[in-house]
């Protein structure tokens, strides 16, 4: 396949080695200087935007996220440098956030060999070694050292991926009606700003308008930058953009560099719109104003109970109201997840929030795994087609995917060897992929200080008041600034979300007893349906599928269905009399295109209003940023892939609530958004 027809390819960098220093053959340059790039970039980018002085002045008593965005993550020496001074001068209860764009990764062998030279960084770099994402395109969330610093690796050209992070196309437009939302302010983040990634004579392409333009919208009042460069295009660039650009001493023999800081355009006039897109609609602008600091979330399945973890370990009070006697009642009290994935070749935003948020759910289950107890084994899992149709789509995904090390295309006899069982077609392996039990993990995710959780049997009623959110459970009431619904189907009881097309998709197991499975699986295997090694004292094998039923009473026609599908795979698994010794029957949540259902709640008269000309043509462009409850929050329909979802869904939430950077590209929050749906229905003339 050619490289322009595979939307999972980039172009790793290319090397060749000076004196054992890396140099980039598409630019000419250097990745770090000759003589002493530890201490260059030492004085160019931490001394020059002052971060010494600026995190010992941090407050602990007002935790927060101090945010870094670089042009050019390379080697990583500066991440390296810079989480190694945040360690040593900041708060401990902030959090370094670090964005890097990086249009050609390095191999994950050239950062090892690089890191070869800074013996003293050794610590840090093993752990970003271990962590360093695939090298696939796209944003890579990392959290370590117990969320004190946030990495995200955003793998493409920068000039495309900063708009991305912007919640509008058009920020600079004015607003139409004197109470919509002002354009521009919500996605002030940044904090400082490295400008790597090579000068402008070598990379005359990333030092673009668009670039500046992004900049402007991203910074904070007073955000400081630095870079090597003194060239004329980055001066007047930044300039035009509202920074304070002074020229200073370079490093060692070179004669100068800039820096300066965020001031805001001189006049007050707006900025320049950033290149408009044909026929978008600017209605994504979810983002708080980071002032929450207790929210209520309302479920104590996967969905919820992510969340809540996410807001906690960001300083936030949650309460979190669940209405069964134990959390995890529904979909997610199943005994045993799979994690799950279901990959496509082609380019999409389903595809691709597949592929990132399975990626992401692989770091952070390891991560939470070195903090919480949960049940859990990462034995990797086996997909098998089960028709000749999908079986040529594995083809596909593996070709696309070519050497990847999460992933692995196995014939069948390598994939009868790793499972244990005579399989008699080729599949995908994650290695990094297991089970892991939902309802310990619910458990895992709630133990923690700042959440609270309550079990509140009454319905609950929703009502917004000058001091938040007032929520009415029986005789008891709640409060809080924000509210996220993470209940499932009951989400619809809430004249808030009740317009959401929610699907029901039930879904029953099987249990067996330990010695009827006369070939134990080493490893999860996915099928028609799946087995997982034991757990317990049985198996479970299932899962059946059926949209037309609400019941979540046992079936014996699924049951049997079960035990076929599992034959199918391999006759001798299980002994002849196998007898089903129990099952769960539950109701998934689903939306009709698959995707979760994660963001602010929309107010539906003011979009049928504020978009009514999408009815006469859908390709129009609106320039608009939509009307949304203040700190009103979903989070559901995660289908049959809770466990691989959930984790990126919570991230996104927390960076709503929070005012943070978002861990996906604005194309994909927007993918998710619950007000999808009325858009898509004006386009349609079905609102
Ligand atoms: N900051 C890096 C470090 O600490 O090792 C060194 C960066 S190196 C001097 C410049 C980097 O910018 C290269 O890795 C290059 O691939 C990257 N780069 C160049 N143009 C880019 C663009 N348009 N978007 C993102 N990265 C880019």
């Amino acid at each position: 396949m050619e490289h322009r027809d595979n939307p999972y390819f980039i172009q790793s960098a290319t090397l060749s080695w000076e004196d054992g220093i890396p140099c980039a053959e598409a630019y000419g340059d250097v990745y770090f200087s000759r003589d002493d790039g530890l201490a260059e970039s030492q004085y160019v980018f931490l001394q020059h935007n002052q971060l010494a002085q600026r995190w010992q002045n941090l407050d602990p008593q007002c935790p927060g996220r101090f945010t870094i965005c670089e042009s050019g993550f390379g080697t990583g020496l500066n991440f390296l440098l810079a989480w190694q001074l945040w360690q040593q001068c900041a708060p401990a209860n902030w959090t370094l956030h670090y964005i890097s764009s990086e249009k050609h990764p390095l191999t994950p062998q050239d950062l090892q060999i690089s890191h070869g030279h800074w013996p003293a960084l050794a610590t840090l770099s093993n752990l970003l070694q271990e962590l360093y994402p695939p090298l696939l395109p796209g944003h890579h969330r990392r959290n370590l050292h117990d969320h004190r610093v946030c990495l995200d690796l955003l793998f493409g050209d920068i000039v495309e991926n900063l708009p991305a992070l912007l919640d509008t196309e058009y920020p600079a437009l004015q607003p139409s009606n004197s109470d919509d939302p002002p354009g521009a302010t919500t996605n002030r983040v940044v904090d400082a700003w490295f400008l790597d990634g090579f000068a402008p004579a070598s990379n005359p392409e990333m030092w673009q308008q668009a670039l500046f333009a992004a900049m402007q919208y991203l910074s904070r009042d007073g955000a400081t930058f630095a870079t090597f460069t003194s060239a004329g295009v980055v001066k007047r660039g930044l300039r035009a953009a509202g920074f304070s650009v002074r020229k200073v001493k370079g490093f060692g023999r070179k004669r100068e560099m800039l820096c300066g800081e965020f001031v805001g355009a001189d006049d007050g006039s707006p900025a320049p719109p950033l290149p408009p897109r044909k026929g978008a609609v600017a209605w994504h602008q979810p983002q708080s104003r980071g002032s929450v600091r207790s929210v209520i979330v309302i479920g104590g399945g996967l969905a919820g109970c992510s969340t809540a973890w996410a807001l906690a370990e960001r300083g936030i009070q949650v309460q979190l109201l669940e209405r069964g006697p134990t959390l995890a009642t529904g979909a997610s009290g199943n005994p045993q997840g799979i994690l799950y994935t279901k990959l496509s070749p082609e380019a999409g935003a389903l595809n691709q929030f597949t592929l990132h948020s399975f990626l992401y759910a692989l770091h952070h289950y390891r991560q939470l795994a070195h903090r919480r107890d949960f049940i859990h084994d990462f034995c990797g899992v086996l997909q098998l087609p089960g028709s000749e149709r999908e079986a040529e789509l594995y083809r596909r995904v593996a070709e696309v995917m070519a050497d990847q090390h999460w992933v692995k295309s196995l014939d069948a006899a390598s994939a009868s060897a790793l499972a244990g069982l005579a399989i008699d077609r080729p599949g995908l392996f994650y290695p990094g992929a297991g089970w892991i039990s939902p309802t310990s993990l619910c458990a895992a995710y709630t133990q923690h200080p700042d959440i609270t959780v309550h079990h509140c049997k009454a319905a609950l009623s929703l009502r917004a008041t000058s001091q938040g959110w007032k929520i009415d459970c029986g005789d008891t009431q709640f409060q809080s600034d924000a509210v996220v619904i993470a209940n499932s189907h009951d989400a619809a009881k809430f004249p808030y979300s009740d317009y959401l097309p929610l699907r029901k998709i039930r879904g029953q197991l099987s249990y067996l007893p330990a010695d009827a499975v006369l070939k134990p699986p080493a490893t999860v295997i996915c099928h028609d349906g799946y087995i997982a090694p034991p757990i317990a004292d049985h198996y479970c094998i299932g899962a059946s599928f059926n949209l037309n039923d609400d019941s979540t009473a046992l079936s014996d026609a699924e049951h049997h269905d079960n035990l076929r599908k599992l034959r199918a795979l391999d006759s001798a698994v299980i002994a002849d009399d196998t007898e089903v010794i129990g099952g769960r029957a539950a109701l998934r949540c689903a939306s009709p295109d698959y995707m979760p259902i994660v963001g602010a709640l929309p107010d539906t008269a003011a979009f049928d209003r504020d978009f009514a000309s999408l009815r006469k043509d859908a390709r129009l462009t609106v320039g608009r940023p939509g009307r949304y409850h203040a700190n009103l929050y979903i989070n559901v329909a995660h289908g049959s892939r809770g466990l691989t979802s959930t984790p990126m869904a919570a991230e996104l939430l927390a960076s709503y609530l929070c005012g943070e950077a978002r861990p996906l590209p604005r194309h994909l929050s927007e993918a998710l958004s619950p007000a999808r749906f009325i858009i898509r229905d004006l386009s349609r003339h079905r609102r």
